[in-house]
């Protein structure tokens, strides 16, 4: 076999520019450590953006993967298969829902999730109950109706019209969801922890009035936990900690652990709506997808994992807290489990890119949201040394910024 050489200067010539990756190309990794084409070495806190639960080449991964590979990779929604089976059963046995959807991203959860609720709200009340309800700075995706109920104006505008009936409104705001909620009202959609938007969570008691809302409206909850769920908070899914529960949830991101697929839970009643032919994907419920999913699964929802979350968070909240005494570039920690926002004080504010690229320098990979948020989002199973490791990695890189 002969490599053809590629370098990141390809990059610009090649591909559509609608990203601006980093100046290295990452070649391999192993658990929370990447390597670029020069081989130097990198401790990972972006988790390919909430995404690498398990790490990278995770040995129990690579076998489901293997596994599957080598008997059935695709047969299409023509036939069912039993990774796709195992996998529902077990989300269904884990959550709130009796019933399940598969796709293979985020956004296709999610425009799923809102197909559903209008057409369950269209069957079951008419077709003036179509209102979608989400919140200001929300992110639920990239396609032309997830873009449209995201509360980031930036991501809708200049694709023509968006979609009619969605209203924004602030986030953990009860006051202002009861003015503009009405029986019009299908689908109230909310972010447990908005992660692009800036890693905030929502208070429980906000979440439980919704929940009284929506009851009171006889609208649906939706909560989309691509970012939030399997296990990143410590419990499998965010909503858990309020004890709230949603009509329709949306899992991705973490949920394949590196492989796409994406799943949207809810409860039998409303799956109803979805008969056949109201709605597919060719790919959704793929058995390679699933298989993966249902190893990431089995090893993320355990006792053992979940509460290493918490601990790991300790390890890094207490990190960047000591270290921001030493250089004062964080205002506050936010966020829960392995979903943290590190918020930059007022001399740092809008530096968030420049923190990111001086990280990199050093041998360590974070991540942004928003110019004022570095963000954090490693592997549940980081080992302890490489938090502690990846924590001297970034007081050297700001240390540096701060000259
Ligand atoms: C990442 C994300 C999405 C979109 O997922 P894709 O796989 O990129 O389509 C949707 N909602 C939330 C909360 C996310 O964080």
């Amino acid at each position: 076999m002969h490599a053809t050489q590629v370098t990141r200067s390809d990059f610009d010539r090649l591909m559509v520019p609608n990203y601006a990756p980093v100046d290295m190309i990452p070649v391999r990794g192993e658990g929370s450590r990447v390597w670029d084409q020069e081989g130097r070495e990198y401790i990972d806190l972006a988790g390919g953006i909430a995404v690498n639960a398990l790490g990278h080449a995770h040995p129990g991964m690579l076998e489901a993967l293997t596994d599957q590979a080598g008997k059935l990779w695709h047969v299409s929604n023509v036939l069912t298969n039993e990774p796709a089976l195992r996998l529902a059963s077990k989300l269904i046995a884990a959550t709130f829902a009796d019933r399940v959807f598969f796709a293979n991203s985020g956004a296709e959860a999610n425009e799923a999730a809102f197909k559903l609720a209008r057409r369950w709200a269209h069957d079951t009340a008419g077709a003036q109950k179509n209102q979608i309800i989400a919140c200001t700075n929300s992110f639920h995706g990239r396609t032309l109706f997830t873009v449209s109920v995201g509360g980031q104006p930036k991501y809708s505008q200049g694709f023509g019209p968006a979609l009619e009936g969605i209203s924004h409104v602030p986030y953990n705001d009860i006051a202002a969801l009861e003015q503009v909620i009405s029986a019009e009202t299908c689908a109230v959609v909310i972010e447990p922890i908005q992660g692009e938007g800036g890693v905030i969570p929502a208070d429980h008691e906000y979440l439980a009035a919704v929940r009284k809302l929506c009851d009171q409206y006889n609208a649906l909850l939706i909560f989309d936990e691509v970012q939030s769920g399997m296990g990143r908070t410590g419990k499998l899914f965010a909503y858990m900690h309020s004890g709230v529960e949603p009509d329709i949830l949306t899992s991705a991101k973490s949920l394949g652990g590196g492989f796409p697929i994406s799943a949207m839970l809810t409860r039998e009643s409303i799956a109803a709506h979805f008969g056949v032919g109201t709605h597919g994907s060719t790919y959704g419920g793929n058995p390679l997808g699933c298989a993966v999913a249902e190893r990431v699964l089995d090893i993320v929802n355990t006792e053992e994992v979940l509460r290493g979350v918490e601990r790991r968070y300790q390890l890094l909240a207490d990190g960047l807290m000591a270290l921001s005494h030493d250089i004062p570039v964080f205002e506050s920690i936010r966020g829960k489990g392995l979903l943290i926002g590190a918020v930059l004080s007022e001399a740092w504010r809008g530096q968030a890119r420049q923190i990111q690229e001086a990280a990199q320098k050093e041998g360590l990979l974070v991540l942004q949201a928003g110019a004022d948020v570095m963000r954090l989002a490693p592997s549940l199973i980081i080992p302890e040394a490489d938090i502690a490791e990846a924590l001297q990695r970034l007081r050297k890189a700001l240390a540096g910024l701060a000259g």
